[in-house]
């Protein structure tokens, strides 16, 4: 969606103030402060929460207040049925009823005893019941009897098929109802600020068990069905509903009284340990944090088969089977962390988002872009011997990609139809929100910022609340400080893009004087209006003792700081938190380089993604990337040699083909046999996770490249991956999948799908997708998207077949063309939010900007105006990919001059 209120005005009142405040904390001098100019023009959130004035479809003046609702279910029919009764409170008195149904039967409604009639708006997913005197002010009861259809696609409420431990197909149902998938359960104000008290009951056969947000109240068997009636949640929004119904298994706990439930499918349950101690660990950490304890009185989780990802639903958290079923001696460090980060992401939710709520959806960074936030921080602060640099690095810069096109959208956007909300589940909230959210904690100071949440959620629990309502907790606690932390995020959360800072060095008299400038970073001239931001910038001199300055500024004005003698190296954004990318000038850079080893991992690791990053947008040359590359030693930070890893890989897929890519692949081949002889193929004792991690990389790069030795000896290791070798590392294993998947023959891939197929690993599920779809042959790749089609895969897996296959680089052609001729069958196998996906999916990392013409025509055929926002995305990045190789590809020779380089 396009940014209505990013207009000129914004930007040229901000680059007006030239005030320059310079805050060098660490020295202790005196702080001088100046607000930015506050912005009069409308934009999400700016007011404190009021239901009444609520962006929405629903009218204000019914408001439920009770729902209480039963539904029979039977996870083998594709059929379910239920009645509801919704509580009402009517403040003007009307005779129609305004509420939310998609794709239900409406049976029979009634007002009491009066008889309403049903007409459904399907454009605006609503139905208004009539009836036939006029609804006075007061509480009513509304009843509606409905019968609704189940699919396999993962929305609303769905079945997930499984096999279970003998290999007996099963399923089981699941729900996911955010963003809107509520109104495809139950007639319902589907809207986040209409909380209600929800009452459940589930009869099934009574061989299942059902599970919702709150404990089981009562449970009763008559003629062979089950009763189940769940004790009342507190108010709630809608998409937080959950309910689950199968054969399942669990390992219980508990902790300060609340009981701690993982369930997985039956026959399956096995490895749950890990998730559930990752649970009290991380309950522990966010009740100190913020001051306030986890408020119902059991917290389920459970693994549903086939889904990817997880759902915060309050009492009962959805997640893939991977995520809950840990193998911690087995399971790959990234596994791991996953597992810990989604885990600590979705419990974060239990206060960000299910106790305080966005009021709207324009809101949703209020949800996830905390949770995301405030997961690294748990995950980093409950695993210390966790390096979460490159996680981090690697986060930001996938949000930096996105957020460089002019498709871009700010953090906080607005949001006129529900309908749309899905397209702010990206990189852009999630992302872009957690590295700009560290800054915001660092201007602010950590305590401050702690103290202010904590009063924002007191305030505002069991409510919903706006930025406006947060800004104003945050800034009575920094109020002291004299810093106007609203007016600094503002910049970062209400604008698309993030800044180039330059920064150049002038000598004189045997001192130096740093110059730091911003533009916004601009991968070609002229393709982004210019913009500034307010920046607090770490300022540092690697070879000191003292410690870095935090020189704070608004300007487009240069800032001119003193930093001591001549030659002496600098670093800019120490630690490299900054959302923003650092461009050093010829001399600062070779003052870095010549004293490398001073400068500190995470520093490193921001120069080479820098500089790659300025290199596609023709601002450096590019063999400055593989000078850095160079110059890494076997034995320097694994982060550095994924970094290096990760260069080639891009680099791949902008050349895709040719005697370009052969010099490539030869010159990675040379450069990664460095650290890997250092490493091995198996694990040493002292082996960090980084180091683990990195020999599955570099196996699976030296594979993907054509090491001839790598391949044979990952080819050798097979079998016992398929025969379920538990010693093997995990970061080895998924290496080796890697490493076959991007050379397999047509019988290697059905090893592979055989595989996933057959289910018993489900943490395998994940890395074999990653290696079928990692394919490089044209021929073989065909053979992998018939698989986007098969029902022995995870559902979820094989939805998303196509997208990794294109994403690869080489095969957005095949991608497209596979898409055009079973456009229909992937339709119907993809929920409605899917098939927006399913049309863009081939131009995933493509840089075919005629291939971008004819995707375009094709969403246009087949999607809404608003459901394009993807297509229109990608066909920005093909874009972007397009000018990437135009920069660079003349100032590749170094590749083949200098291939046994390193
Ligand atoms: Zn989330």
């Amino acid at each position: 969606m396009k940014p209505s209120f990013l207009s000129l005005s914004l930007i040229q009142r901000i680059s007006y103030l030239t005030v320059l405040l310079l805050l060098t904390i660490a020295f202790g001098a005196s702080a001088q402060t100046q607000a930015l100019a506050k912005t009069d023009l409308h934009r999400p959130g700016e007011k404190p929460f009021s239901f009444n004035t609520t962006p929405g479809a629903l009218s204000k003046f019914v408001v439920p207040k009770k729902t209480a609702a039963h539904f029979n279910l039977d996870p083998y029919s594709d059929n379910f049925s239920g009645t509801v009764m919704h509580t009402i409170d009517v403040s003007k008195a009307t005779n129609q009823i305004r509420l939310h149904a998609d794709g239900l039967t409406i049976e029979k409604a009634m007002w009491g005893e009066v008889p309403l009639t049903v007409s459904a708006d399907k454009d605006a997913q609503t139905i208004t019941l009539t009836a036939a005197r006029e609804i006075g002010v007061g509480t009513h009861q509304i009843e509606i009897a409905f019968s609704g259809k189940m699919t396999a696609n993962g929305y609303g409420l769905y079945f997930s098929r499984y096999k279970d431990a003998s290999g007996a197909d099963r399923r089981m149902l699941a729900t996911q109802l955010e963003p809107i998938g509520a109104r495809e359960m139950l007639p319902c104000f589907d809207e986040p600020a209409f909380r209600t008290v929800w009452d459940i009951a589930v009869t099934t056969d009574e061989k299942y068990m059902a599970l919702s947000n709150m404990p089981v109240a009562k449970s009763n068997v008559e003629n062979g069905k089950r009763r189940t009636e769940f004790a009342a949640t507190p108010s709630m929004s809608s998409y937080l509903l959950a309910l689950a119904v199968g054969e399942f298994e669990k390992t219980s706990d508990r902790i300060d009284g609340i009981e701690l439930n993982i369930y997985t499918v039956a026959t399956k349950h096995k490895n749950t340990q890990y998730a559930m101690d990752a649970t009290k660990r991380v309950l522990t950490y966010y009740k100190d944090y913020f001051g306030s304890a986890y408020p119902l009185p059991k917290l389920d989780q459970i693994a549903v088969p086939g889904q990817r990802g997880a759902m915060e639903n309050w009492g009962l958290i959805t997640y893939s089977e991977d995520l809950l079923m840990v193998d911690p001696l087995t399971a790959a460090y990234g596994q791991r962390f996953y597992a810990f980060n989604v885990i600590a992401h979705e419990i974060a939710h239990q206060w960000f988002g299910n106790l305080v709520t966005m009021a709207w959806w324009d809101g949703l960074w209020l949800n996830e872009s905390f949770a995301e936030w405030m997961a690294h921080k748990a995950t980093a602060a409950l695993n210390p011997d966790w390096d979460l640099t490159s996680r981090k690095a690697e986060a930001k810069e996938q949000a930096m990609d996105a957020d460089a096109l002019s498709s871009a959208s700010p953090i906080e956007r607005t949001v006129t139809r529900d309908q749309n909300s899905g397209e702010l589940f990206d990189s852009l909230t999630y992302q872009k929100g957690h590295a700009v959210l560290n800054m915001i904690e660092r201007y602010a100071g950590e305590t401050q910022w702690r103290d202010g949440l904590r009063d924002y959620m007191a305030k505002h629990a069991y409510s919903n609340a706006t930025s406006a309502d947060l800004w104003a907790a945050i800034s009575a606690k920094t109020a002291a400080t004299g810093r106007d932390v609203q007016a600094f995020a503002d910049t970062w959360t209400q604008q698309p893009g993030f800044p180039l800072l330059d920064a150049s060095m002038v000598c004189k008299d045997g001192m130096q004087t740093l110059t730091l400038k911003q533009t916004r970073f601009s991968l070609r001239a002229g393709y982004v209006p210019q913009q500034t931001w307010s920046l607090a910038v770490l300022v540092a001199q690697p070879l000191s003792k003292d410690k870095a300055a935090l020189t704070t500024f608004v300007t487009l004005q240069p800032q001119q700081l003193a930093m001591g003698k001549c030659g002496e190296p600098v670093l800019v954004d120490v630690g490299g938190g900054g959302y923003y990318r650092v461009r050093y000038d010829a001399a600062m850079a070779k003052a870095l380089n010549a004293n490398a080893a001073a400068v500190p991992m995470a520093d490193r690791l921001r120069l080479m993604a820098d500089s790659w990053a300025l290199a596609e947008a023709g601002l450096l040359d590019p063999s400055h990337t593989f000078d850095l590359i160079a110059s890494l030693k076997a034995s320097d930070a694994p982060e550095l040699w994924s970094e290096a890893i990760g260069t080639y890989t891009r680099l791949s897929q902008l050349i895709r083909s040719g005697p370009q890519l052969q010099a490539l692949h030869a010159h990675a081949r040379t450069t990664l046999a460095k650290p890997f002889a250092a490493l091995g193929w198996e694990t040493k004792a002292g082996d960090t996770e980084l180091t683990k991690s990195l020999r599955g990389d570099l196996i699976a790069a030296l594979g993907t490249y054509g090491d001839a030795a790598a391949l044979t000896e990952a080819r050798k290791r097979l079998a016992s991956i398929e025969q379920g070798d538990a010693a093997m590392d995990g970061d080895v294993r998924a290496g080796i999948l890697r490493a076959i998947g991007a050379r397999a023959s047509i019988a290697e891939i059905d090893r592979l799908a055989a595989m996933m197929a057959s289910g018993k690993n489900t943490a395998l599920e994940w890395p074999l997708m990653e290696a079928m779809s990692s394919v490089v042959d044209p021929k073989v790749a065909k053979h992998v998207l018939s698989y986007s089609l098969s029902d022995s895969f995870p559902r979820s897996t094989a939805q998303r077949l196509v997208g990794r296959v294109a994403r690869n680089g080489l095969h957005d052609r095949l991608a497209w063309e596979f898409t055009q001729s079973n456009l229909q069958k992937l339709f119907d196998r993809n929920s409605k939010y899917g098939q927006r996906y399913i049309i863009a999916a081939p131009l995933n990392n493509s840089r075919d900007t005629a291939l971008a013409v004819k995707v375009k025509a094709l969403a246009e055929k087949h999607l809404e105006a608003d459901a394009r926002v993807e297509t229109l995305r990608n066909v920005a990045s093909v874009e972007r990919n397009a000018w990437a190789y135009d920069a660079v590809k003349n100032k590749l020779g170094f590749l083949r001059e200098n291939s046994g380089r390193g």
